[in-house]
């Protein structure tokens, strides 16, 4: 696996504070915050703190700590927004995508959590 991981991209400017950003929950190893652009009522998305390019790369070199933080962290915002169906929410989506294929525009690592309307099939 050869991953380079660009520093300047947009989530790394986040992280490192030099551009704000809505911020949902935060905890050691992830942080959350609303897109800039909704596409749901909710559009969540969370990140890790490390630097990952995508799922596959996250998931292959993170400490366990973090790849259970993370998963916590989705979990917990899914639970305290009302949306998850075990408790009565309506349901929603975890999404990543991940290079030229899955379209990902920004390359560090990010599930995106969207909730708040019917979502319709999305395999393709
Ligand atoms: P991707 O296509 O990489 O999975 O999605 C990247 C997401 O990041 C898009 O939904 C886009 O709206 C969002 N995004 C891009 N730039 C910014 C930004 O500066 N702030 C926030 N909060 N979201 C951003």
């Amino acid at each position: 696996m050869a991953y380079a991981y660009d520093d300047q991209n947009i989530f790394a400017k986040i992280l490192r504070g030099e551009i704000p950003n809505d911020t949902v929950m935060e905890t050691e190893h992830t942080l959350a915050f609303n897109d800039i652009a909704p596409q749901a009522p909710v559009h969540v998305l969370v990140i890790p703190k490390g630097a990952y390019v995508t799922f596959d790369h996250f998931c292959a070199e993170a400490s366990e700590a973090e790849i259970v933080d993370f998963h916590r962290t989705v979990a917990r915002i899914c639970a305290e927004t009302g949306i998850c169906p075990g408790d009565g929410g309506d349901g929603f989506r975890v999404i990543s995508n991940a290079g030229v294929d899955g379209v990902q525009e920004v390359p560090h690592y990010h599930l995106h959590i969207l909730a708040g309307r019917p979502l319709g099939r999305m395999l393709a």
